[in-house]
């Protein structure tokens, strides 16, 4: 399984972009910078999206994406919970801001939502798509993705603390885990639905004792303004679990 991360950050500039992640050319997590991220011919490889939640930075290409497919003559399934739909139906793509590519063209249209539900496995171009809810300020899962061959990514989404559920549902070999602001925003974490590099220690503590485990780390969804600091904070949690954590950036390639 390849893993290629198009937007690692939760704020945009020439250096840093949105969530977004694509599994072996063919399925991506979230469209923070799916269209700015991906080819042309890059995109017309897609066979779907999956969307974790309904903020901006996760869902900003899809009116753009729609555009594209439009043209391309083709068609983009879109999964999503039923409410990350009803947004996106009542503000993006409501024939307003932008046309309705669910239903352009009449015929074929370009965009296709597919419902899915947490804790309800689908099988989505021959990978095993398992979303799982995550605590964030409005609805939100993580996708635990498994490759024919049997390789497992978990992509947690932005996520608070207190996802023990989650991780007895679970057996990553690579876990693509939050870390958005310093210990010092802690209450702002915890009110936000963030994590901090303590409470991803607490985190990572926690799913080790219930899987007996630690999988390979990465980090997404940084503040780029503090990454620095956060990286200090970081190396601390290392040495406490006695562990390797990546930080994820934009044009990465993980191979598992
Ligand atoms: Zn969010
Ligand atoms: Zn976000």
């Amino acid at each position: 399984m390849n893993i290629h991360i198009l937007g690692a950050h939760n704020i945009e500039s020439k250096n840093s972009r949105y969530a977004s992640f694509v599994i072996d050319g063919v399925l991506a997590v979230d469209a923070g910078a799916l269209t700015s991220g991906l080819s042309f011919a890059e995109q017309q490889r897609l066979k779907a999206v999956l969307l974790t939640h309904q903020h901006y930075d996760h869902i900003r290409d899809i009116p753009a994406l729609g555009m594209n497919f439009y043209l391309f003559e083709k068609t983009i399934e879109i999964y999503t919970t039923p409410p990350v739909r009803e947004v996106l139906s009542a503000h993006l793509l409501n024939d307003v801001l932008y046309p309705d590519f669910t239903k352009k063209p009449p015929d074929k249209p370009a965009i296709l939502f597919k419902t899915i539900e947490a804790g309800q496995p689908v099988t989505i171009a021959g990978y095993e798509v398992l979303p799982l809810t995550v605590n964030h300020a409005v609805p939100t899962v993580g996708y635990q993705i498994t490759s024919p061959d049997g390789k497992k990514v978990f992509i947690t989404s932005d996520t608070g603390p207190n996802l023990a559920d989650c991780w007895q549902q679970i057996s990553p070999d690579l876990l693509i885990i939050e870390v958005t602001m310093l210990d010092k925003w802690h209450s702002f974490a915890h009110q936000s639905g963030h994590l901090t590099p303590t409470l991803l220690r607490q985190e990572l503590a926690s799913f080790h004792k219930i899987k007996g485990y630690l999988p390979q780390v990465v980090l997404k969804h940084m503040n780029p303004l503090d990454e620095k600091a956060i990286k200090a904070e970081i190396s601390a949690v290392e040495k406490a679990l006695n562990t390797k954590i990546r930080f994820g950036r934009e044009g990465m390639q993980i191979k598992i």
